[in-house]
C-alpha cells in the first residue's frame, strides 16, 4: 500500500494550527496556523519540510473560508493523495473513551458536552463542520485530549461533593494532554525496551499549559488535570491547584464577580501572576539570570509543584519503570528538570548534568544519572498520535 497522508486540524476560536502528517517521513510536509480568523488581519503561515516558509492574508476568512484557501495548498504538499483527517477536540466527556469516525450523531455528542468546555469545543466543532463540506468524501475522525484518562479508577476521578452533581451534572476530573501522555509513554516504553502493556510510568508535560499523569501498562492511572484545564500544576497563565474557597472570598471581601474570578485564574495568573513579567519559562529564565526576584520565585514554585504533583501520581503506580518530561517547558529546559527531580529525592531520583543540558531542542534520551532510575526526555508529537488514530479507522 502507498503512504498515506492525513491533515491534521486543531481549531481555536480564532485560530486553526494544522499539520499533513505522512506515514512514510518523521517530517510534516506541510504545517501551520491560520490565525486572527473572522478578522481583518487574518493570516495564514505555512512551512513546507524543506523549511520553506510562507503567508497568505486572508482579510476577514472564517474557519471555513481559510480552510477552503488552505485546500490548493494541501493537496499540492499531499501531491493529490489525502486519506483523512484528524480533528483534536479537547472534551470528549464520558461518551468518547477512544477516537471516533465522525457522523452526525458524534457532532450531536461533541456539542452536548460543549458545557464542560465552552471555550474549546464550540471551535473545534467549527473546524469539523468547515471541514467536513469541504472535504465531503474523506473520512473525519474525532481524537479527544480526554479519552485517554477515562480508564481512571473511579477513587481517582471523583471529587468529594455531593454526588448528584456527578450523576446529574458530570461534575467530575477528566483529565486532559491525553493525547500527549499517550504518544510519549509508548516512545519512553519502545526507548527503553519494555513493552508498553508492562510499563508504569510517571509523566510530565509541561508547556503552556501543564499536567502530570500516572501511566500504568499504557493506561492513564490518574492526572493532575481535572474538571477543566485549570486544576493541578501552576501553568503559563492559569493558577492550578487552589483554595476552592477562593471564589467565596474575593467574592465577599473584594466584592469580585464570579466571571472576573475565573479571567484571573485562567489567564492573569501561573508563572505570569507569580513574577509579574511573562507567562514564557524562556523570558522568566533569562531574567533569573539578572537577579528578577519574581521570575526567581515563579520558577522555583513551578518546579516545587510539578515534583509535589509527580509524587502524588506516585500512589497509583507499583513500581516506577521512569519519569518522563515533555512539552514546550520539558523538552527543552534543563533548569525544571534539574530542581523538579531535586524536590524527588526520596524517590532516588537524580540526573546526570551532562545528559540534560544536551537534550534541548527535539533531542530526546535518558538524563538519569548512573545507577539511578530512568528518566527520559521524550519531545511530543500529538500531530503524529492524531493522525495515527485516524489511520486506524480508517477502511481497510
Ligand atoms: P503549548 O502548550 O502552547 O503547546 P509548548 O509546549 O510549545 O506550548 O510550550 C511553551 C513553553 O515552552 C513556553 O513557556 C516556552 O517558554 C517554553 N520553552 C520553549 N523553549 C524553551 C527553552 N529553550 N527553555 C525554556 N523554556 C522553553
Amino acid at each position: 500500500m502507498p503512504a498515506r497522508n492525513i491533515l491534521v486540524v486543531n481549531c481555536g476560536s480564532s485560530s486553526i494550527k494544522f499539520a499533513l502528517v505522512s506515514e512514510a517521513h518523521s517530517q510534516f510536509p506541510l504545517s501551520g496556523l491560520a490565525e486572527r480568523l473572522s478578522t481583518q488581519d487574518a493570516v495564514i503561515h505555512w512551512q513546507c519540510s524543506d523549511q520553506r516558509q510562507d503567508s497568505m492574508l486572508v482579510s476577514g476568512a472564517d474557519h471555513r473560508a481559510a480552510l477552503s484557501q488552505l485546500l490548493p495548498i494541501v493537496n499540492g504538499a499531499a501531491g493529490g493523495e489525502l486519506h483523512g483527517i484528524g480533528h483534536r477536540v479537547v472534551h470528549g466527556g464520558e461518551l468518547f473513551t477512544t477516537a471516533t469516525l465522525i457522523d452526525a450523531r458524534v457532532v450531536q455528542a461533541i456539542q452536548a458536552t460543549a458545557p464542560l468546555a465552552p471555550l474549546h469545543n464550540p471551535a473545534n466543532l467549527q473546524g469539523i463542520e468547515a471541514a467536513m463540506k469541504l472535504f465531503p468524501n474523506l473520512p473525519h475522525v474525532a481524537v479527544f485530549d480526554t479519552a485517554f484518562h477515562q480508564t481512571l479508577p473511579e477513587h481517582a476521578y471523583r471529587y468529594a461533593v455531593p454526588e448528584t452533581l456527578y450523576h446529574q451534572h458530570g461534575v467530575r476530573r477528566y483529565g486532559f494532554h491525553g493525547t500527549s501522555h499517550r504518544y510519549v509513554s509508548r516512545r519512553a516504553a519502545e526507548m527503553a525496551g519494555l513493552s508498553v502493556g508492562d510499563s508504569s510510568w510517571l509523566c510530565a508535560h509541561l508547556g503552556n499549559g501543564c499536567s502530570t499523569c500516572a501511566i500504568v501498562d499504557g493506561h492513564s492511572r490518574d492526572t493532575s488535570m481535572g474538571l477543566t484545564p485549570l486544576e493541578g500544576l501552576v501553568m503559563g497563565t492559569r493558577s492550578g491547584d487552589i483554595d476552592p474557597n477562593l471564589h467565596g472570598h474575593l467574592a465577599r471581601t473584594l466584592g469580585w464577580s464570579l466571571e472576573r474570578i475565573d479571567r484571573m485564574l485562567n489567564n492573569d495568573s501561573g508563572l505570569l501572576g507569580l513574577s509579574g513579567l511573562s507567562n514564557d519559562m524562556r523570558t522568566l529564565e533569562q531574567a533569573r539570570e539578572k537577579g528578577h526576584a519574581g521570575a526567581t520565585l515563579a520558577i522555583e514554585v513551578f518546579c516545587y509543584r510539578v515534583a509535589k504533583s509527580l509524587a502524588a501520581m506516585g500512589c497509583a503506580l507499583q513500581r516506577l519503570d521512569g519519569l518522563i518530561f515533555t512539552g514546550g517547558i520539558g523538552e527543552n529546559s534543563p533548569l525544571v528538570r534539574h530542581k523538579t527531580v531535586t524536590h524527588l529525592r526520596l524517590f532516588g531520583l537524580a540526573l546526570d548534568c551532562e545528559a540534560n543540558a544536551r537534550c534541548v531542542r527535539g533531542v530526546g534520551g535518558p538524563i538519569q544519572a548512573y545507577g539511578h532510575p530512568r528518566v527520559l526526555v521524550v519531545p511530543t508529537n500529538e500531530e503524529r498520535q492524531i493522525a495515527l488514530d485516524t489511520l486506524a479507522l480508517l477502511p481497510a
